[in-house]
């Protein structure tokens, strides 16, 4: 369980224990872990504050609440109580129902305030502090911004072909990159069809597997487990995952409400071959922030699998100079998202693709591609070239 602790999780238990020492107390209850984590610098008293709660005035509460100990304990392990025991299990299924891969200071706010019968739990429902109101608060803040970062990943395993478009005009499914997914995939694999960003799976999967078919390779799609244990194991069992496109928003949601998000993420870090196309291309990235899509449903966050340090934007198209549109154009939209964010944009026009292979990444197709980045012109790119710098992004 302590192998998902942020460092700020971990710094506040270690916070709680000395709590305890000081109190004269020779266990770890519920009441320390909240004093533990009043002194943490993290999500979870951010939260209290945006929601007009001064830890020093929380923090006098419960200590006024908790009688002092006689124990002369200064080293070593303390036992957890039975209510803080249940306060750790519920921070993790906390945690989980967020479909974060860590557990955080706000997922402890949350097991403390869900832990009833506690002093910690009586001093947040003084101050108002209600489930849901921490519940709503946490998303808020942790649904736009990743939470507090686990370490950085270690990406130089990932393997993966990002495609702009599957269908290029006047051609068939995935023809224009056949060779590449050839040469990329290898030797016969089984690969894992991911359909959900189409509406109808069952048709989807079927055009899929008849494009892998003629490629040598066997395609299954997720959708046909029902359960999430079998779909988590069919991506254990699979060689290689192809995410096909559609639309994002419901893409990217159905990963979080299947719980695939992780399973995926955790292969592909280790090496399991990943093909995207448009929006399956969108949420190899970093976040779905730069996809064509109009969010037709709501994901939990807009964090993506973050297979790569960037954006990408799929389907780039130039401006038409003879266009009457008064609409932004797309280069404009890529503008005010640098108006927010730092992130590099890879525009990846209809023909292109970019192959990553650990520390390497390389522009392939017929078409060039064009990177935007904050404060600098945009910049062209022509296809074969090598776009590895792109892989030492670093995030904003
Ligand atoms: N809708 C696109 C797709 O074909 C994705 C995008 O344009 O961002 O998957």
């Amino acid at each position: 369980m302590f192998d998902r602790f942020t460092d700020r999780a971990k710094k506040t238990m270690s916070l709680a224990r000395q709590e305890a020492m000081q109190l004269g107390h020779e266990y770890i209850a519920p009441e320390h872990m909240l004093l533990g984590l009043l002194f943490t610098d993290g999500v979870g008293v951010t939260v209290l504050r945006n929601l007009g709660v001064e830890p020093d005035a929380l923090r006098v509460a419960v200590l006024g609440a908790t009688p002092k100990g006689a124990s002369q304990i200064t080293m070593g392990q303390l036992p957890f109580t039975p209510p803080a025991k249940r306060v750790l299990e519920s921070a993790l299924e906390e945690s989980r129902r967020f479909h974060h891969d860590y557990l955080g200071t706000e997922h402890l706010l949350l097991g403390l305030a869900r832990t009833e019968g506690t002093i910690a739990a009586q001093a947040l429902a003084t101050a108002q502090l209600t489930l849901e109101t921490l519940r709503e608060k946490i998303l808020e803040f942790v649904g736009d911004v990743p939470g507090e970062p686990t370490q950085a990943p270690d990406s130089s395993k990932v393997r993966a072909l990002l495609i702009s478009n599957s269908t290029m005009h006047g051609g068939g499914y995935l023809e224009h990159c056949a060779a590449t997914i050839r040469d990329f995939l290898g030797a016969k694999k089984n690969v894992l069809f991911v359909p959900y960003a189409l509406a109808d799976h069952d048709g989807y999967a079927a055009k899929a597997r008849a494009a892998f078919a003629a490629l040598g390779h066997q395609l299954v799609s997720v959708h046909t487990f029902q359960q999430r244990a079998m779909a988590a194991m069919a991506v254990s069992a699979a060689d290689a995952v192809f995410i096909g496109g559609g639309n994002t928003f419901r893409l990217l949601k159905d990963l979080y409400d299947r719980s695939l998000l992780e399973p995926i993420r955790r292969r592909c870090l280790a090496g399991m071959p990943y093909i995207g196309s448009s929006a399956g291309t969108n949420v190899a990235t970093l976040s779905i922030r730069t996809t064509n899509d109009m969010p037709i449903v709501q994901p939990t966050s807009f964090q993506a699998l973050q297979l790569v340090p960037f954006q990408i934007n799929p389907h780039y198209l130039d401006p038409d100079p003879s266009s009457k549109h008064m609409g932004e154009t797309r280069e404009e939209r890529l503008r005010q998202f640098h108006e927010e964010h730092a992130t590099p944009v890879l525009g990846l026009r209809e023909g292109c693709m970019l192959r990553v292979e650990g520390t390497r990444a390389e522009l392939l197709g017929t078409t060039p591609a064009r990177l935007f980045q904050r404060g600098q012109e945009p910049r062209e790119f022509t296809p074969p070239c090598d776009l590895s710098f792109l892989l030492q992004s670093t995030t904003a």
